[in-house]
């Protein structure tokens, strides 16, 4: 579980992204941060695996601090996933998602093995694990990105708007994918969207930032349907 403790994120130049956020995202769920461009979502996953820290308050990962887990320690827990999947462009589709083991010191054949497995639950054919990402579409090399968060068996997935770049089908597609996905991996999952159809799709609960960092709701989706 992922604890928010009244927490405040202030940039240098004084802008409050995260004001006084309070919140938990329970293990097993998915979790939607939900709200307008500049809201905070983007700086709320970025200061759980401390990509940057907090200014005021905590986070707790299953009761522990961030601040006391050395970053290298905590990000091995902890799979992230944004917008543009990053692949490395001169890495084949398996290395891609086998980048993570190999520096875990995995040997090459698990490695290899564990991200043909992993690219085959986030429905990828097989055909493509040789291929390099220039020569995959957006919504494959979406599947790759989720694969490669998988592959050290994280209890806990950031996902930053992980699926807004590709088109609706294959947005469509993806997001089954990962309801299924979930349904069988019981993660910890943080997802962050603008869309407010997609919070309400997979959600277990919502919470909806505006502008100012500031947490407007903490929602059952069911609820945000009905208004
Ligand atoms: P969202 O992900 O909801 O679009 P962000 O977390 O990216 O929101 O940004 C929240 C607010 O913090 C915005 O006003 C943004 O301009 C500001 N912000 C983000 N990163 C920085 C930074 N490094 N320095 C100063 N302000 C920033
Ligand atoms: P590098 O970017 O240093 O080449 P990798 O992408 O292979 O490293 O990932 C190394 C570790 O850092 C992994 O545990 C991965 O989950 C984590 N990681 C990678 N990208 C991010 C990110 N944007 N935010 C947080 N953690 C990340």
């Amino acid at each position: 579980m992922i604890t928010f403790d009244s927490v405040t994120k202030r940039y240098p130049d004084g802008t409050v992204a995260v004001d006084h956020l309070s919140l938990e995202a329970p293990t097993g769920e998915i979790t939607v941060f939900v709200g307008p461009s500049g809201c905070g979502k983007t700086t709320s996953l970025r200061m759980i695996n401390r990509m940057i820290d907090a200014s005021e308050g905590r986070i707790l990962l299953d009761g522990e601090p961030v601040q006391n887990i050395d970053p290298p320690t905590l990000r091995r827990g902890i799979g992230y996933v944004i917008q543009q999947a990053g692949l490395f462009p001169h890495r084949k589709i398996v290395d891609n998602v086998a980048t993570v083991p190999y520096l875990l010191g995995w040997d090459r054949k698990k490695a290899r093995a564990r991200a043909m497995e992993l690219l085959e639950r986030v429905g990828l054919d097989p055909a493509f694990a040789g291929r390099y990402p220039f020569q995959l579409s957006g919504g494959q090399q979406q599947r790759v990105g989720v694969a490669r968060a998988l592959a050290a068996d994280p209890p806990v997935l950031l996902m930053d708007e992980p699926f807004s770049a590709v088109d609706p089908i294959v947005r469509t597609s993806l997001q089954d994918e990962l309801l299924r996905l979930q349904s069988e991996l019981n993660k910890t999952i943080v997802f962050v969207t603008h869309d407010i159809d997609e919070a309400i799709k997979l959600g277990d609960r919502v919470a909806v930032l505006r502008v100012g960092g500031k947490l407007a709701q903490l929602a059952d989706p069911k609820t945000l349907l009905s208004e």
